[in-house]
């Protein structure tokens, strides 16, 4: 039995149209994420067989096999929910307050998440993210799926800028898929993350 399964979208592939097609959805959910389903069930597979063998030779490539696959799996599971065709405009409640005192306001936040999507080198993800020492949220680049990644973080709102996640809409110009992202972002999943976030993460790190 595998272990990791593909969660079906929460939406149809055509909800986020115009923002993102139901093609690159389509493609995006049932090629991309299940590659990662497989590839993070296949390296736990080929890990169990190094035990069970005593040929622990693999575990390094093993290891870095299951490390990318999982958190493709993760963060996409993630960027679904974040994304709905209800969504766009601005924050309300604890998270557009929160975003006010940590980022300065939200149009600063906004441009900051921004940039660090523009700036990607590569492939890699834009993240918000709660950061359970520093008990605030702050904006990370994952580099391919894990990179930059500190412990401790919780995802709250990821963008994908692989590619393969905006290329057949928007060709070379990102900067046209990260402003349309604006459009379907959200906010309350946003804001059930955070607060499951600060509920889980209390005491864990910081006594
Ligand atoms: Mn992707």
């Amino acid at each position: 039995m595998p272990v990791y399964s593909l969660p079906d979208l929460p939406y149809d592939y055509a909800a986020l149209q115009p923002s993102i097609s139901a093609r690159i959805m389509e493609l995006h959910h049932d090629k991309h994420h299940q590659a990662y389903v497989t590839g993070a069930n296949i390296a736990l597979d080929q890990l169990a067989e190094a035990r069970d063998s005593g040929n622990l030779a693999n575990v390094n490539k093993l290891t870095k096999d299951l490390a990318f696959n999982l958190a493709g799996h993760v963060n996409h599971s993630i960027f679904w929910t974040n994304l709905s065709p209800d969504g766009g405009d601005r924050p309300t409640g604890d998270i557009a307050a929160v975003i006010d005192d940590s980022f300065g306001s939200f149009d600063k936040f906004t441009a900051h998440f921004t940039a660090a999507a523009m700036g990607v080198q590569g492939s890699g993800w834009a993240a918000l993210v709660y950061d359970s020492i520093g008990q605030r949220p702050i904006v990370l680049q994952y580099h391919d799926q894990q990179q930059d990644f500190p412990a401790g973080t919780i995802p709250l709102l990821l963008l994908d800028v692989w590619e393969h996640a905006y290329y057949l809409d928007y060709a070379n110009v990102r900067a046209d898929y990260v402003k349309a992202f604006w459009n379907i972002v959200s906010w309350s999943n946003v804001q059930e993350r955070f607060t499951t976030a600060q509920k889980q993460t209390a005491g864990l790190l910081v006594p």
